[in-house]
């Protein structure tokens, strides 16, 4: 079965398809970091994001560079979002992503283009969001965790602008597929929210 876990930046997804997969016994990936991969690339190139054949070249990046923490950070997330606009690029993310998708047995996918690109056919489609100052409060908290501390206001400029680009984007912008259920996780703890995304997938499974 594939699993098809799309939303915003900081709304959960990630949780939410890690928590899937282990409950399934399903392989996860987490799409986003292969942007991110792409964006820390072009940087370590010394190239413009904004420039697709910047921004192609640096889809050729090392695997060993998925294992970089620094990739988690919010400026390789910012470069990301702005390398994720270029088609070429998407193009070329493409087959990898969908070969995990197809692997016999099924998997998890999270990003934001998983159930209406990547795996359109997939019976399971989650469209996980919250609102912009909830995901600020969680990015911020998660930062204050790692001894950063940016303040909330600089967060929730960066989530807007991230939104804006990425529902903006004319190739494969984010948006829910027609056929996902959208889960609203601002006033759900990270439990609830797991608990009822594994009841949106038995439901779904138990009519498929
Ligand atoms: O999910 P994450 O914040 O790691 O993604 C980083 C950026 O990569 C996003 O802002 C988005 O622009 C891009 N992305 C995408 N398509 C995906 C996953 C991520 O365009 N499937």
């Amino acid at each position: 079965m594939i699993i098809a876990v799309d939303g915003p930046t900081a709304s959960g997804k990630g949780t939410i398809a890690k928590a899937l997969a282990a409950h399934f016994g399903l392989p996860h990936l987490d799409t986003g970091l292969l942007y991110r991969a792409v964006g820390r690339q072009v940087q370590l190139n010394g190239g413009d994001p904004d420039d697709p054949d910047a921004a192609l070249a640096a889809c050729a990046f090392p695997d060993a560079l998925l294992d970089d923490d620094i990739l988690r950070s919010e400026e390789v997330g910012g470069f990301a979002s702005r390398v994720s606009v270029h088609p070429a690029v998407r193009h070329a993310l493409y087959e990898r992503q969908r070969a995990f998708a197809l692997q016999e047995g099924g998997a998890v996918l999270d990003g934001r283009d998983i159930g209406t690109v990547i795996a359109p056919e997939a019976p399971v489609k989650l469209f996980v969001t919250a609102s912009v100052s909830e995901r600020a409060r969680r990015r911020w908290l998660e930062m204050q965790g790692r001894g950063i501390d940016v303040p909330l206001a600089a967060i929730e400029r960066d989530i807007a602008a991230r939104d804006a680009r990425d529902m903006g984007r004319k190739d494969a912008p984010l948006k829910p597929a027609d056929d996902a259920l959208v889960l609203d996780t601002t006033h759900f703890g990270r439990e609830a929210a797991i608990e009822a995304a594994i009841e949106a997938v038995l439901a779904k499974a138990g009519r498929a």
